[in-house]
This record gives structure tokens, C-alpha cells and sequence, in this order.
């Protein structure tokens, strides 16, 4: 039995019963079914109804219109959002993106035909009856990613749905259905046509997936890794078949997949990824490839924070091992500073001492009190930094 016990999916309910009130269907469907049956956490409730996006406006006191000319508007009902999407089906995928053609229907099986995967093409009513004309919940009890219709149609309409697969596969640790396996096979190619974000948005959630070792082999054995930035040169590197599952944040998930990169920037922004987050992914790149030379030590562990137990892990996967904190822990907690904003004096300061005009000497000097502080040859009060400056000033 599925069970609908929290606060939003109680909200979610009464969105349902007041389309239906109104004389419409309206189901919850795709993936809060899905992850409800498999009793896992709902990120978002989605909700197909037979009220046309007008319609849907009238009901509800705020709405906002997301989407209306492919059916969808987004609810806001006791603070919380819900897309409400017209039942519809798609046809002419002409630019990969979107279907040029919506057509409203009024039927829910109608709109489950035009769904990517078995498992996601069940609706659930509020009376808690399942819809699955595709036996999507027998699917879902065997692990099979399965394409509802003919695989090699589905793909062809829109390629970012063997992406999906493939992360359906990782997430859930399932299996493929084997026609579904080799229409991948045979359409991988088409990828190449689907926008970089979108496939990026697919590929972040298959590293991040508990099966993730083996959705890499399946990229490998269906040819998919040819059409994703960057990877036609990594095939012998993802081959290994290195421990990926252990890496817990998609920094260090990228970090692992840039390692061996002779120009991570590059290959981050080949997949669209943002300044700042490549800039974190930077930080723990570089902290690894040191620490793979010189080990954990005061300078590396001072280097790596806060993002010394991601460093640690991605070199655990790359050497085949257990990450270990112990160590980097007890390092860290030695250290007089940990960032060089703890360093009690400015570059004010040191102008105001030394009345020398401002200039890069300041960084220099701040780096250099930074380094004497860390080596413990002064202490990080002003008096003691002053001290060491004239001493250094004399030199
Ligand atoms: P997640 O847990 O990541 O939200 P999801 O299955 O809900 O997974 P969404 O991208 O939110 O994925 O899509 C919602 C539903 O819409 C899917 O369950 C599926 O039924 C349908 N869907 C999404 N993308 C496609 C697609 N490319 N082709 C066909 N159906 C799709
Ligand atoms: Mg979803």
C-alpha cells in the first residue's frame, strides 16, 4: 500500500480532490509514484489532470504559468508548488527538445503512453489506486529499465532519454531490459544532437547514483561515453572500474572524473558546469594531485580545508583504498589557522607600520606571515607579527 503520510504529499491530495471536485481526473504521476512504491523520499509531486491550463488558473488562488502551451502550470497551494500538467501526448520531436505538436487529451492512459519508462508511467489516484498500463510496478519489483513502446522510436524522438536510462540504471542499481539495451546501442550517436545542459543535468545524477560503477560500464558497452564532452579519451580510465560509489558530493564526483585532465577548466566548461562550482572542483584537484606526491601533511592538510575529507576521498578511489580521516583530523585540528583570514593582521596594518606606500609587497608579506605563522615560528598576535616584520624589514 502506498502510504502518503507527509505534509506535502497531504497538500498534494487536496490539490487532487479539488481538480476532482471540479469535475476533473487528475492523478499524481512519473517519479513521486515511482519513488513512493519504492518507498523512497518524493522530491517533487507531479500532477496530470484533464483541466486545461485555464481551467487549472480558475481553481487555485495562485498559480503561476510555467509552461502553458505545453499544458503545465505550477500550483501554489498552502506554500508549497505543484506542476500540474493537462494530459497530453507529444508527437514531432523536430529539434530533440521539445515536441513541436502538444495535443490535450482526456484520458490518463493516453498520457502514460507518451512517458520514457515503464517506471515512470504509473498514476496514482487519490483513492490510492495505481494506474500502470505498462506493468511498470512489476518492473519496478524486478530492477528492469524498461522503454514503454518501441525502444528505438523512443530514443529517436528524443535521444536524452538513453541518458535517463543510464541514470534510472545507476540510481536505482536496475538492470536493462535488453532491447532497451540495444536500441542505446544502436541510436547512442544521437546524443550528440541534445543541448549540454540537459545532458549534464542527467549525467550529475548518474554519478551520483549507488550503481553508478556499473551505469559506467554500461556507457562503456553501448558506446554512449563516444558523444559526452570530454570522455571519447577517457575510455581505458573508466574502464578501471574504480569505486565511484564512495565519493558523497559532486565536487569531488567531477574531481575524480577531471583527475587525469591536463586541463580540468577546460574539460568542466565543456559540460557547462558554473565558475563556482569548477572553482571548488579546482581546490580539490589540486589538493589530490599534491597530496598523491607528498602525502597528508601541515601544508597539504592547510591547503585541502574545508575540503579536506572530499580530497581524501577522491584519492581513496583513485588508489583503490578506504579513505582515512583520522590522520588529516588530527593534523588539522594542530593547526594555529586554518584560513588565511584568521591571520590577525592586514594589509593595513603593515602599510600603517612600515609607511611604505601600498603595493604587491603586501600579499607578499601577508603570505609570508601566513607561512610563518602555520611553521609556528610566530604566534598569530600582532605584537609577536610586528616583531618578525621589523626583524624581516632589517634583513
Ligand atoms: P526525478 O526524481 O529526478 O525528478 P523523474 O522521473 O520525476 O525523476 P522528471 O524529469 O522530474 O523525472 O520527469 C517527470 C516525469 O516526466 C518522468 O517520471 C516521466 O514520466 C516524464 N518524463 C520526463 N522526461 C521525459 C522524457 N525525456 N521523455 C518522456 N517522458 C519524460
Ligand atoms: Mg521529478
Amino acid at each position: 500500500m502506498i502510504r502518503l503520510e507527509s505534509d506535502t504529499a497531504r497538500k498534494c491530495l487536496k490539490v487532487l480532490k479539488r481538480l476532482q471536485e471540479a469535475g476533473y481526473e487528475a492523478f499524481i504521476v512519473g517519479g513521486a509514484v515511482r519513488d513512493l512504491l519504492l518507498d523512497l523520499p518524493v522530491s517533487d509531486f507531479d500532477i496530470a489532470s484533464s483541466a486545461h491550463p485555464n481551467e487549472v488558473v480558475n481553481l487555485f488562488e495562485k498559480v503561476i504559468p510555467t509552461g502553458v502551451k505545453h499544458g503545465t502550470v505550477t500550483v501554489i497551494f498552502e506554500d508549497e508548488s505543484f506542476e500540474v500538467t493537462t494530459f497530453r501526448s507529444e508527437k514531432k520531436y523536430d529539434d530533440f527538445r521539445h515536441p513541436s505538436e502538444v495535443t490535450f487529451l482526456n484520458r490518463i492512459d493516453e498520457d502514460l503512453a507518451r512517458r520514457d519508462f515503464t517506471i515512470n508511467s504509473m498514476a496514482l489516484s487519490s483513492n490510492g489506486e495505481i494506474v500502470d498500463p505498462y506493468q511498470g510496478r512489476d518492473d519496478l519489483k524486478s530492477g528492469i529499465i524498461r522503454t514503454v513502446g518501441h525502444p528505438d522510436e523512443r530514443f529517436t524522438e528524443d535521444p536524452l532519454r538513453m541518458l535517463r536510462a543510464l541514470r534510472f540504471l545507476s540510481v536505482f542499481s536496475f538492470q536493462f531490459e535488453e532491447e532497451t539495451f540495444q536500441a542505446i546501442k544502436k541510436n547512442a550517436s544521437l546524443l550528440s544532437q541534445i543541448a549540454v545542459e540537459r545532458v549534464t543535468a542527467e549525467f550529475n545524477k548518474l554519478l551520483a547514483g549507488s550503481g553508478v560503477e556499473q551505469a559506467m560500464q554500461r556507457i562503456l558497452e553501448t558506446g554512449v561515453y563516444v558523444y559526452l564532452p570530454g570522455l571519447p579519451q577517457m575510455k581505458a580510465y573508466l574502464e578501471i572500474g574504480m569505486k565511484v560509489s564512495f565519493l558523497k558530493t559532486d565536487e569531488e564526483r567531477w574531481a575524480w572524473l577531471a583527475f587525469e585532465k591536463e586541463d580540468p577548466v577546460f574539460f568542466l566548461k565543456k559540460w557547462r558546469l558554473s565558475n563556482d562550482f569548477i572553482k571548488k572542483v579546482q581546490k580539490i584537484l589540486s589538493v589530490s594531485r599534491t597530496v598523491q606526491m607528498d602525502g597528508w601533511n601541515r601544508d597539504t592538510v592547510y591547503a585541502a580545508l574545508p575540503f579536506e575529507r572530499e580530497s581524501e576521498r577522491v584519492l581513496a578511489v583513485m588508489n583503490n583504498r578506504i579513505p582515512t580521516y583520522e590522520h588529516i583530523d588530527n593534523i588539522a585540528s594542530a593547526l594555529p589557522i586554518t584560513s588565511s583570514d584568521m591571520v590577525a593582521v592586514t594589509g593595513e596594518d603593515l602599510i600603517a607600520w612600515t609607511g611604505q606606500k601600498p603595493g604587491p609587497w603586501v600579499g607578499e608579506c601577508l603570505k609570508q606571515i601566513e607561512q610563518a605563522i602555520l611553521n609556528e615560528e610566530i604566534t598569530n598576535e600582532k605584537s609577536s607579527i610586528k616583531r618578525w616584520l621589523e626583524h624581516w624589514q632589517i634583513q
